[in-house]
């Protein structure tokens, strides 16, 4: 049994194996990333497989989804479902592997079937239960020898638990013992012939040669149960790092119902992939500060750093790391990204326009919202602003600020110190009386950009035009 890490000898090959019950999230993301790192530090292979053998929780739609979402991250794996190496790679389509596996370990007495009626077994889990003690199969079939199976009735094939102390070293948790006497003679194949998800991640995980196993914590219970299906069928097992779970902010288990983890809407909410990874990379590991590319954590990625304590999903945290991201990005990428509905704008003038704007968008949602009022053709002016334009004190501000402009050959930021203080000479307002009216008559809004970016953005001609239309 392998005991210890050693990267030098083999080739290294992880996996990602999503079901496809539900979108990815934060949690399965950082699973993936991790898989992903580890392959590519030691120049090793990430294999994508679908673990879809739930037949009615599992859905195309959904593994569609968790393969464009990986995409959009850049997470690409070496062999999966549309591409590279012997799959199949979802587990519904190898079912007849995992029943052949099953049958051989049946005729070498290693495992057998089993016909015990639901009742019979939701009455001995009562019963253990009421005795305070854990649930668990009392292994009755294994000592039937060609047990009298019930007409029309298709049995399940168990697993025959071998009684012994089961031991691992996990490169998160280091060495763990387990007594597998605890262990029931466990299910692997169902009465409707579909493997167990420990079955069939094992048949998988040893006929795909994966080396390293990284997943959440929350599997660790079925280690024990995987190591001795390794052994049984011959296999040596892979090494084991469980990293511990993501909490929410509200230090609950991050999962699948937690829609606002996920990333498509983090996508829809407009958080750039780069700050979604990094975000991500963060969460029981500490690599380097700053916005780090792919390649970047990859070079400092080791199993041997990851935390062994929970971490948590903190949205500010991701805001954060989009701030970067959306400073650090190419403009025409985020015109792109965002969808800003550009048609007819100068591409020059977009590019100037979302250079103004991009350091105050925390997301591509915020930086659409701040674009809103210098592309297209009318401007939509709030309530809240019209509510302004409308009083007096507004408008004479506007006719001193359009007199003003009136005067300008173009728009810097000396000739916008002159706008302000010629309007304070005329008017004698200051302060949020002065400014307001101005930023309301020139973009429809009560908040957005520095008014002086607004007034470059706009150009003498625009500003004056967006001026007069409020006098
Ligand atoms: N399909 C499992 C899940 O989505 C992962 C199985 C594993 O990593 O062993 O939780």
């Amino acid at each position: 049994m392998r005991t210890g890490i050693d990267t030098r000898r083999e080739e290294i090959r992880t996996r990602f194996a999503p079901s496809p019950t539900g979108l990815l999230h934060v949690g399965s993301v950082r699973t993936a990333l991790f898989n992903y790192l580890f392959a590519r530090v030691h120049g090793g292979k990430l294999v994508l497989r679908i673990e879809d053998t739930d037949v009615e929780r599992s859905s195309a739609a959904f593994e569609k989804a968790a393969l464009e979402d990986l995409e959009w991250l850049g997470l690409r794996w070496d062999e999966g479902p549309d591409n590279g190496g012997s799959g199949p790679y979802r587990q519904s389509e190898r079912l007849d592997i995992y029943r052949g596996y099953a049958a051989g370990l049946v005729q070498r007495g290693l495992a057998y079937r089993c016909w015990c009626a639901k009742e019979r077994l939701e009455e001995l889990k009562r019963s253990q239960i009421s005795k305070g003690l854990p649930p668990r199969y009392d292994n009755r079939c294994r000592y039937i020898e060609g047990p009298d199976a019930p007409e029309g009735v298709a049995p399940v094939i168990r697993f025959k638990v071998p009684e012994r102390i089961v031991r691992f070293t996990d490169a998160v948790h280091g060495p763990l013992t387990f007594d597998s006497r605890v262990i029931g003679d466990f299910i692997i194949i169902g009465s409707d012939a579909i493997a167990s998800y420990n079955f069939a991640v094992v048949v998988d995980d040893a006929l795909m040669s994966i080396t390293h196993i990284i997943r959440g914590d929350d599997h660790i219970s079925n280690t024990p149960r995987q190591m001795l299906l390794f052994e049984a069928l011959g296999f040596a097992p892979p090494y084991y790092a469980h990293i511990p779970l993501v909490l929410s902010t509200d230090r609950t288990p991050l999962g699948k119902r937690d829609e606002s983890a996920s990333i498509r809407s983090l996508r829809g909410e407009g958080f750039l992939p780069e700050a979604v990874l990094n975000t991500v990379a963060r969460l029981g590991w500490t690599p380097a500060p700053g916005l780090l590319c792919l390649d970047e954590m990859a070079r400092s990625f080791s199993l041997k750093r990851l935390s062994r304590s929970p971490s948590v999903f903190d949205i500010e945290s991701l805001r954060h790391f989009n701030r970067l991201s959306i400073e650090g990005a190419d403009p025409v990428r985020l015109i792109e990204l965002s969808g800003i509905g550009v048609e007819g704008v100068d591409e020059e003038r977009l590019k100037e326009i979302v250079g103004l704007l991009r350091h105050n968008a925390a997301t591509l949602n915020d930086l659409k919202r701040l674009m809103e009022p210098f592309i297209g053709k009318g401007m939509a002016v709030t309530e809240e602003a019209r509510a302004i334009l409308r009083e007096p004190y507004a408008r004479a501000v506007i006719r001193a600020a359009r007199a003003v402009v009136e005067g300008l050959s173009a728009i810097d930021e000396a000739a916008y110190a002159r706008v302000i203080k010629g309007v304070k000479e005329a008017t004698g307002e200051k302060g949020r009386r002065l400014f307001m009216p101005i930023r309301c008559a020139l973009t429809g809004q009560t908040e957005g950009i520095e008014l002086v970016n607004v007034f470059k953005i706009l150009g003498r001609e625009r500003a004056m035009e967006r001026l007069k239309g409020f006098e």
